[in-house]
């Protein structure tokens, strides 16, 4: 190809694969060596969940396929189920609501506060009934959430608490302690956007024995040789016992929830620099917070970080006020970042309980139009519901990517974003 002409003007697209230049291939190149078996070092899945384990300092680990199945599973090992509620927050991915209407419970969804985004002790507090079984804190955009506040609650009143870390790698609280670590157990996401990635995978940490048994067995098909600890199918059964027409396999209900050995492979090599993958995010992060103090402008109001948390900024999460301050609307914002050079900005998901899915769910128990209720129990449970701080916020919130790699192409963003606050905040003063 010619040099220069129009390759000057190409847009360069940062590429994402810098995350995935480590031992990856070589870990792949392990499990098809050996046929999808165990090498020599033991399977993958048990490699990977062992590292997870260590590096969070848990006993447990689980893979699992998704940061969907992970919670469901958790839930499962609760026990909960139907007539049960789940406490969610209003302001998350539908994954979480999805994953408590799984079991045949409820979800109960609860307020976030409007400076750390984040669900609100003081409302789960408010919609706690005689039914609620666990509540479902959710560390959003990478920080994590009140969980002094939130254990209080729960141990008053014998709640289990399933932590959704989904977006927050080793963040923590003042007191130092890992979101994941906290409550019962800790779910975790490999879907590509997030700091460490399998492409699609999901894992869940705990330091009880029982819940990692159930979470474990739920996954794997309720196989009864399957134990806290891991391990295959077959566990500690000679095969000679196995392989015998007598032989009854399954002593709990359970889904296919295995991690294919090949993501497992890419898992471990990710959990090798995890430090480095959550760091690549706080720095791009740190550089927009400056960009946006230093131009001195106060309508872009960036997530709380409480006193002592760390915050691992999955991605900048940011609540606009250029509507009101500068009378620019949040679309036009995003569209004069864009043309400045910025990647799109994101915008929050719908509060989970808007979708139209949970509102078909509720009025008719379908999870189709043309297909007959198939949920009929879960009929009602959006009754009342109204959360509103999360509906005042929702519309209001962008999320700044934070995936770049190196420091050119977070220096794109940054350098946009300073020219698009100058813009309208020099627009703004003729005004
Ligand atoms: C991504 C995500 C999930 C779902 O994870 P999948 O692996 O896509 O199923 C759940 N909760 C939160 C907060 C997420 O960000």
């Amino acid at each position: 190809m010619k040099k220069g002409g129009n390759m000057a003007r190409t847009k360069v697209v940062p590429s994402n694969s810098w995350r995935f230049k480590g031992n990856e291939l070589k870990y792949i190149k392990e499990v098809l060596d050996s046929g999808f078996g165990s090498s020599k070092y033991g399977t993958m899945n048990a490699r990977f969940e062992r590292a997870f384990a260590d590096r969070f300092g848990v006993k447990y680990a689980i893979t699992s396929t998704s940061g969907t199945s992970t919670l469901h599973q958790a839930l499962i090992a609760f026990g909960v189920g139907p007539g049960d509620e789940v406490i969610v927050p209003a302001l998350t991915v539908i994954m979480c609501g999805y994953a408590v209407l799984y079991t045949g419970a409820k979800p109960v969804f609860v307020d976030v506060d409007p400076e750390t985004f984040l669900m609100d002790p003081k409302d789960v507090e408010r919609k706690i009934t005689r039914r609620t079984r666990a509540i479902m804190p959710v560390h959003l955009y990478g920080q994590v959430c009140d969980m002094d506040a939130i254990m209080r609650i729960a141990r008053r009143h014998k709640l289990y608490v399933l932590e959704d870390c989904a977006q927050c790698y080793l963040g923590t609280d003042h007191k130092g302690r890992i979101g994941g670590t906290i409550g019962h157990v800790g779910s975790f996401s490999f879907e590509n956007t997030k700091h460490v990635s399998t492409g699609d995978g999901g894992i869940l940490i705990t330091d009880d024995k029982v819940l990692a048994e159930r979470m474990r067995k739920f996954g794997c098909f309720g196989f009864k040789t399957v134990k806290a600890e891991g391990g295959q199918a077959r566990g500690k059964v000679v095969k000679d016992n196995f392989q015998n027409p007598k032989w009854l396999r399954h002593d709990t209900f359970g889904f296919s929830f295995r991690m294919p050995e090949t993501s497992a492979a890419i898992g471990l090599a990710q959990v090798e620099k995890i430090n480095y993958l959550v760091k690549k995010r706080q720095q791009i992060a740190a550089k927009y917070l400056k960009a946006i103090k230093d131009t001195g402008c106060d309508w872009l109001i960036p997530q709380k970080v409480p006193v002592g948390y760390v915050n691992t900024y999955y991605t900048l999460a940011v609540r606009y006020e250029g509507e009101t301050k500068l009378n620019v609307s949040w679309y036009d914002f995003r569209k004069k970042f864009m043309e400045l050079g910025g990647d799109g900005i994101y915008a929050a998901w719908a509060l989970v309980y808007d979708e139209p899915v949970m509102r078909l769910i509720s009025e008719e128990g379908r999870y189709f139009k043309d297909l007959k209720p198939q949920a009929p129990t879960l009929k009602g449970f959006l009754e009342g519901v109204r959360c509103s701080q999360a509906e005042r916020l929702q519309p209001k919130l962008m999320q700044f990517t934070a995936n770049q790699g190196i420091e050119a192409d977070m220096d794109l963003q940054i350098n946009a974003l300073k020219k698009t606050i100058n813009h309208f905040q020099r627009s703004g003063l003729k005004n």
